[in-house]
């Protein structure tokens, strides 16, 4: 592709896809634990002299993201989130979840449109994370298209209205990283000064460990023990979006869990994006409203962010 060649390859590397994992020799002083959150395994390790406090963080820690998957998840009835897709009426909303729908809206701007929260109907159409996936049908994406979009949804204060009342409202692309964010806020809050946060290729370290920066591998997402290069990072969030996820094969072509919402059909352009940032739930936003836009106009978001263009160390885009 003569794309690839025109690309700054300072910001991207070109792969035919990516998964980012951790290596770290696994020494002493130090907790580990997993559990499925999410429906990704979170795995968390910390580091420290001082055991009980070390378990007693990791306790928090994943009190703190159950305590988020609650509040974000469309597959819990009672959540915030599904109760405002099942809403016809205006809902009062948490300040927190606000404060979530807003910097997901700030993202979707920045975006131009490509991160949308608002494609849980063109989601459950697909439904590819239930292994009951089909192709739906060019009638059925319009219909569940209808009023996505900017204006879908309008916050005055805690009260969150959406333009119409069959808008499902969807937080995949950022609440992994927003929970990953929490976790790190209680692994600090209980005195915990080095530790990773693994939620499926959502990463965060925090401080560094022993005085080293974190070894970050990135995998090859086609070949599953090649590794492609390792990333040197420490006090942020490696976050990575790809198409080897979720997804499910027909006639040779994939179809994966990352949609354009101009289509509502799988975006094409990349097969993976990886962000490096301050936060998690940014790098997550960002890897996957960059991997809708493909190498081009991601990179440009990625460098043109008002604000936040300090965040990003690093983009690998795979197309
Ligand atoms: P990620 O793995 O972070 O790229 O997020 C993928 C998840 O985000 C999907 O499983 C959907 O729940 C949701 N999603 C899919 N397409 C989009 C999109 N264009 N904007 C925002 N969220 C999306
Ligand atoms: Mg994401």
């Amino acid at each position: 592709m003569s794309l690839k060649r025109s690309l700054p390859l300072v910001l991207i590397l070109f792969f035919v896809g990516i998964v980012v994992f951790l290596r770290q020799p696994d020494n002493g002083g130090h907790r580990a634990r997993s559990a499925l959150i999410m429906g990704t395994v979170v795995d968390v390790r910390v580091y420290g002299e001082d055991e009980k406090r070390l378990e007693k963080a990791l306790d928090e820690a994943f009190a703190e993201m159950s305590r988020v998957e609650q509040i974000f998840s469309n597959h819990i009835a009672s959540s915030e989130i599904s109760q405002l897709s099942a809403a016809t009426e205006p809902l009062v909303l948490s300040l927190e979840t606000v404060a979530l729908l807003k910097r997901g809206q700030q993202i979707a701007l920045q975006s131009s449109g490509a991160f949308d929260m608002t494609l849980g109907a063109v989601k459950k159409l697909w439904n590819i994370e239930n292994n009951r996936s089909r192709i739906p049908t060019a009638e059925e994406l319009a219909d569940a298209l209808e009023g996505t979009g900017s204006g879908a949804l309008v916050i005055d204060g805690t009260e969150v209205r959406k333009a119409r009342a069959g808008i499902m409202v969807d937080l995949g692309g950022i609440a992994k990283g927003y929970a990953v964010d929490q976790a790190v806020r209680k692994l600090r809050e209980y005195g915990v000064r080095s530790a990773t946060v693994n939620a499926g290729g959502d990463i965060r370290l925090l401080g560094d460990k022993n005085g080293q920066p974190w070894r970050i591998g990135i995998q090859h997402p086609r070949q599953q023990d090649a590794l492609l290069l390792t990333l040197k990072v420490k006090d942020q969030a490696v976050v990575s979006s790809g198409d080897y996820e979720r997804f499910f094969e027909f006639n040779g072509v994939r179809y994966h869990h990352i949609f354009d919402p101009a289509s509502g059909r799988p975006a094409r352009q990349c097969q993976s994006v990886t962000v490096v940032a301050d936060d998690a739930a940014s790098a997550d936003a960002l890897a996957t409203a960059a991997f809708v836009l493909g190498p081009v106009d991601g990179l440009k978001l990625l460098e043109d962010l008002p604000g936040l263009k300090g965040l990003l160390s690093l983009l690998m885009a795979v197309c």
